[in-house]
């Protein structure tokens, strides 16, 4: 950016957390006192929330930065954390996981059953030849075999790399070559819209080319008939005849626990190291503090895939740490119906929801009587991950999902940081709809220019890390130099995020996407993000996406792509007066330099895997280029609709 962001949204509404959840909060303003008069102190506290089998001598060594220890010395087992000390502790019978497969079908497993099943899948990887420090890929649907698959690798000290069910059989390749993974764990199939989706051939193709791969273990989901070659081996005939009895060993602090790629919505997807006692202690301690989890009382729902960092960190061993009882579901929001996550919130009592604001958005658009039609009584608190909320959809989940009185916790956080970083504090914030406010107690974050200095309140620039944290990552695998460029040559001593900020008035820090998408309008750089957000708070538009494009007179000029709410009228004329009062709807919101020049309605954006809008392709159909990669688009004819559109276009 060649001058600050400009700060055009003006967001003035402030939520106070309920009185009787400040009351109770699990941590309350004390925390952010304490961390700031010792963090190292601070973080040894939270460490000792868990099993040490050995106590570290050193809370961080930062000797040789960018290269972190974390609690040098110490040892533990993640599993042990997660599974054993609860059953040890007399809570074996308390269930872990509701689980709700897309049919309709259903499992309970408690802590005790996740335990057994853990051991046993430990000792068959074990008898396959699976020692500490192999790594094991995971290609797997939304099953309970798939946090069992990780704890079992987390417990024989083997590094897992889960890859994303909906991979292609190359991108499953690549990251099996990249990991030289020993152990290929996956199923038959899932099911995903009703039907169900094979698995077992991308693994069979992507197998073919991956000589480190000795065995293939299936489990068995879809009953869909498989190839069968000599590496495979039936789950059932494997884990669930081996022996139950398997003692955890405990492993370095900085052994490392997992390989996870980012999701690779701005560059070729980064293999993220992340390591054993900073990483747990990190997610432990933000599942107890952000989510206010009460593991007596909590049923918690994270809605993520586990082939993302949100389903490792807040499905597996954040909320396991902690004990707590969760909704695990398999399938998709709209099968066999537009309700499938309210009833399932209403049958569980779900209590804490964690979602994204592509889902958000995607409920706008559907209907508010959607929802409505569910008893949502049991929440207690929402919170959101993956992209920048915009207000209104901020608003929308607050009145609709929350009974316009539950807090929303928007977590600031990325594939790197392995756990939240910036966040309210349910007890404790007065949120603001847009925000994710404060950096957690023992965060260091900062807004900086491009000389790296700290901006003013009102200001705008990139956001930063200033400081170590426990669960960042500790390398981009096999490829140091590529983890320094990344993040740590932009700013001397700062961790670069690479996605725009600024802080308000009250110091307060909003996110404005990322800083490869910024615009230049007029010599303004003008966010995609608050862009996006005063289209949607129009009443007639659910989600945007918005893009600069070259443009002979200001540089770039906006585009944008809007997908129309519930049931606005779009046909002829009706449509081109909506256009006519968006661009001056943005136009008002937030000054005449934002006016997008074009608006292009759409019946959907394209969008990653993991749900985030992929704004370099737009630019690409904006710019009349032949379009970039769209290799990890969740669905790639949506950009041949919006192609067409926009040629039609004036
Ligand atoms: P790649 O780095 O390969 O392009 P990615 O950045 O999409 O992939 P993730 O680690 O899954 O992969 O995403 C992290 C990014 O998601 C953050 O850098 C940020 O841009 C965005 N993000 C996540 N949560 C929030 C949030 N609460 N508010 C704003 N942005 C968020
Ligand atoms: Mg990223």
């Amino acid at each position: 950016m060649s001058e600050a962001l400009a700060n055009l949204l003006n967001e003035t509404r402030q939520f106070p957390p309920p009185a009787e959840l400040a009351a109770h909060a699990n941590v309350t303003v004390d925390a952010y006192a304490e961390a700031s008069a010792d963090r190292l102190a601070f973080w040894a506290k939270q460490a000792d929330r868990l099993a040490w089998s050995k106590k570290w001598d050193e809370v961080l060594d930062w000797s040789n930065p960018p290269f972190a220890k974390w609690f040098v010395g110490g040892q533990l087992n993640v599993a042990y954390n997660c599974l054993d000390r609860h059953v040890e502790a007399g809570r074996g019978d308390k269930v872990a996981i509701h689980w709700e497969g897309e049919p309709g079908d259903t499992r309970t497993i408690t802590y005790a059953d996740l335990h057994e099943l853990t051991c046993r899948a430990a000792n068959a990887l074990t008898e396959l030849g699976v020692t500490a420090g192999d790594r094991v890929a995971i290609y797997l649907p939304m099953i309970p075999e798939a946090a069992v698959a990780m704890l079992a690798c987390a417990r024989i000290g083997a590094a897992h790399s889960v890859v994303f069910g909906g991979f292609s059989a190359d991108s499953l390749s690549n990251r099996i070559q990249d990991a030289s993974a020993k152990v290929v764990i996956t199923a038959d199939g899932g099911y995903r819209r009703g039907k169900p989706s094979a698995l077992k051939p991308t693994v069979d193709e992507a197998v073919a080319s991956c000589p480190s791969v000795e065995h293939v273990l299936v489990v068995r989901r879809t009953g869909e008939d498989v190839a069968w070659s000599a590496k495979d081996l039936w789950w059932h005939e494997t884990v669930e005849t081996a022996s139950a009895e398997h003692t955890a060993q405990p492993f370095d602090a900085e052994h490392p626990l997992f390989i996870l790629y980012t999701s690779g919505t701005t560059a070729r997807p980064k293999g993220i190291l992340h390591t054993t006692g900073g990483y747990l202690t990190q997610t432990s301690y933000t599942t107890h503090a952000v989510f206010d989890l009460k593991p007596e009382t909590d049923v918690y729902w994270c809605t993520a895939d586990i082939g993302w960092v949100t389903g490792h960190s807040y499905i597996v061993y954040g909320p396991l740490s902690n004990g707590a009882t969760q909704v695990m579901y398999e399938g998709t929001p709209d099968t066999p119906n537009k309700g499938r996550f309210w009833e399932i919130v209403d049958r569980y009592g779900v209590s804490i929801l964690y979602t994204a604001p592509t889902l958000i958005r995607t409920m706008m658009k559907w209907g508010d009587d959607i929802p409505a039609g569910f008893d949502l009584s049991s929440l207690r608190l929402l919170g959101s991950v993956g992209e920048p909320i915009n207000p209104e959809a901020w608003m929308w989940y607050r009145e609709h999902i929350g009974r316009g009185e539950l807090p929303v916790v928007d977590t600031w956080w990325q594939t790197e940081t392995g756990a939240i970083m910036i966040s309210p504090l349910p007890g404790v914030t007065a949120a603001k709809p847009g925000s994710a406010m404060t950096p957690l107690p023992g965060i260091v974050a900062d807004v900086v220019d491009d000389q790296g200095q700290s901006v003013p309140n009102g200001g705008g620039g990139y956001l930063v890390l200033r400081e170590p944290w426990p669960s960042m990552l500790r390398t981009i695998w096999g490829d140091d130099n590529r983890f320094l460029e990344t993040y740590w040559s932009r700013f001397e001593g700062m961790y670069f995020a690479g996605d725009g900020a600024k802080k308000d008035d009250d110091g307060h820090i909003w996110l404005l996407g990322r800083v490869d998408d910024v615009m230049l309008v007029s010599g303004h750089n003008i966010s995609t993000t608050e862009v996006e957000s005063a289209l949607v708070s129009h009443p007639s538009v659910a989600e945007a996406a918005v893009v600069g494009a070259t443009d002979p007179t200001t540089g770039q000029a906006i585009v944008a792509f809007a997908i129309p709410r519930g049931t606005t009228d779009i046909a002829g004329e009706a449509g081109k007066q909506l256009i006519a009062d968006l661009r001056n709807h943005v136009s008002k919101t937030l000054g005449p330099i934002a006016k997008p020049r074009q608006i292009m309605l759409v019946a959907e954006l394209p969008k990653t895997r993991s749900g985030k809008i992929m704004r370099r392709l737009l630019r690409d159909v904006a710019e009349n280029r032949s379009l970039g990669d769209v290799t990890t688009l969740q669905d790639s004819s949506v950009m041949e609709l919006i192609s067409s559109g926009m040629s039609g276009a004036k």
